[in-house]
């Protein structure tokens, strides 16, 4: 996208028009909670329209779902922020050298200005709320960039932050690709992506002509090891609750299973009955979200073919009619054993309900095996033996875990979240994300009684006794 295009020209406007007021209005306190009064209302006067808009963005939507993982992890974050505000933002004292004393120094967190934030389609209400709650409590304005495969999320957040927050506020921004790409390329005071390692790359890219600092929500492959002879009965029911939300849709959603060899038959045995009984039916079954659209339905089927051509073995756990399922936009839970190394299934991040099971001999194999892959986001491990605990977490490296079930360390708000590597950089959530979004002013009051004078030209005996 040109600069002086129309659309990179209404962008930039809208960017200026909201530094104008960032600089005019730095807001207080009780401005901060009148924002995440606004945020917290989008959220509970409207539960029935984000349940609606979800369903029409993805043909079926689990409401449940909807309200599980996005009405209520953003409307923790939101009153945690309100809990915590008055905390976050007062100056924390640092101590002084003896030097300097009695000097004081403090650290005073302030607003960086005009965030942007770009969503992507899976999770559009917590991907933007969570991001914009960071940013408003740390007394930014912000631009929302929405997703163009959930457009009717994004009009329906359009609609209420007009509503709740204001233009001087937030304005939300809806429209393709070549907006997305505008929008990367404004001189924000701090982008936050959520999206594609890909698309990442491109945006830090576009961030760094303007210097605007990034936190980078990326993706890829996330491990989930069972250690040797953990019970597999109390592994599946998490491991499918993991793989299944949101249709495996899930940035943070097991990716793969490492299972001890001998472990692998009472896995696959658990793992059909966990989903039989979490998802009796699926074409139409309402709490089984469907694939976004036929795009990524016919990718995922691609992808599966590929696996079962070179050799891996393939299991489709139901028993429903292909054509009931692809009318649906649906597809099952997939087990897959013995890929090849370069199949898409094994070097690609999955986003879908295709489950590839690994199998080990020794615990150094797994290990190995996670190492070889980019960073992941999420790492789960289930295991009682807390040696063991430790040497895994010890010998990799992920951007959050959960230990003995999957995704929950993404809810704990009181938790940082972000990606390490391929998986991203930098932190929101709670206090991590006010301080994403706040300039730490590092400030030093100087005393009357100062003895600096020792230390400034012309330089005599005195300094040269206190450098020796
Ligand atoms: P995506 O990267 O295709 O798109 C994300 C957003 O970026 C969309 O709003 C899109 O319009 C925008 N975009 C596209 N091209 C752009 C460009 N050139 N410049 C700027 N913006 C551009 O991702 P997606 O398909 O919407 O979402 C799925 C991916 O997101 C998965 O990889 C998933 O793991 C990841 N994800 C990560 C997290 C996290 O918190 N780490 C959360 C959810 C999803």
């Amino acid at each position: 996208m040109k600069a002086g295009s129309p659309i990179a020209d209404s962008l930039r406007a809208s960017l200026a028009e909201l530094q104008q007021q960032a600089v005019r209005a730095r807001p207080d306190y009780a401005t901060r909670q009148r924002w995440l009064d606004g945020l917290q209302r989008i959220v509970t006067e409207h539960q029935a329209e984000w349940i609606a808009a979800l369903n029409a963005d993805f043909g079926c939507r689990s409401a449940v779902e909807t309200r599980l993982a996005e009405l209520f992890p953003a409307l923790e974050g939101i009153r945690l922020a309100r809990r915590r505000l008055k905390g976050w933002m007062r100056p924390q004292r640092r101590g002084v050298s003896l030097w300097f004393w009695p000097g004081r120094a403090a650290v005073q967190p302030q607003p960086l200005g005009v965030a942007g934030i770009i969503v992507p389609w899976n999770y559009p209400i917590f991907l933007a709320l969570g991001p914009l709650t960071s940013a408003l409590s740390a007394g930014n304005r912000a631009m929302l960039k929405m997703s163009e495969l959930s457009p009717h999320s994004g009009a329906l957040l359009a609609r209420l932050c007009e509503r709740y927050l204001g233009p001087e506020v937030v304005r939300v921004v809806n429209g393709g690709l070549d907006v997305a790409a505008a929008f990367a390329s404004l001189p924000f005071d701090h982008l936050l992506f959520t999206g594609s390692t890909r698309v990442g790359r491109m945006v830090m890219q576009a961030a760094a002509a303007n210097l605007t600092p990034v936190t980078l929500e990326l993706g890829g492959k996330c491990p989930l090891l069972l250690a040797p002879g953990f019970d597999m009965a109390r592994a599946a029911g998490s491991i499918v609750a993991g793989k299944l939300l949101n249709a495996g849709q899930t940035c943070v959603a097991p990716d793969y299973v490492l299972v001890h060899a001998d472990d692998r038959d009472a896995l696959l045995a658990a793992l059909r009955s966990a989903a039989r009984r979490a998802y009796p039916r699926l074409a139409d079954n309402p709490h089984y979200t469907a694939i976004i659209n036929r795009q990524h339905h016919q990718r995922l089927l691609a992808w599966r073919d590929e696996a079962h051509q070179r050799g891996a073995r393939v299991e489709v756990l139901s028993d429903e009619d292909d054509a009931s399922l692809a009318a649906a936009c649906k597809l099952p839970l997939t087990l897959i054993e013995q890929a090849p190394a370069d199949c898409a299934v094994m070097r690609e991040e999955i986003f879908g309900p295709l489950l590839p099971i690994v199998t080990y001999r020794q615990l150094g194999e797994a290990l190995a095996h996670i190492l070889h892959q980019p960073r992941p986001l999420a790492l789960y491990l289930f295991d009682d033996d807390r040696a063991r605990i430790d040497r895994v977490l010890d010998a990799t490296v992920a951007g959050g875990v959960s230990i003995n079930d999957t995704l929950l360390h993404v809810v704990q708000e009181q938790l940082p979240f972000g990606g390490v590597g391929h998986s991203g950089m930098g932190h929101y959530h709670g206090h991590e994300g006010f301080l994403t979004f706040s300039k730490l002013l590092p400030v030093f009051r100087q005393s009357r009684l100062a003895g600096t004078a020792l230390i400034r030209p012309p330089y005599g005996q005195r300094v040269q006794v206190l450098l020796r």
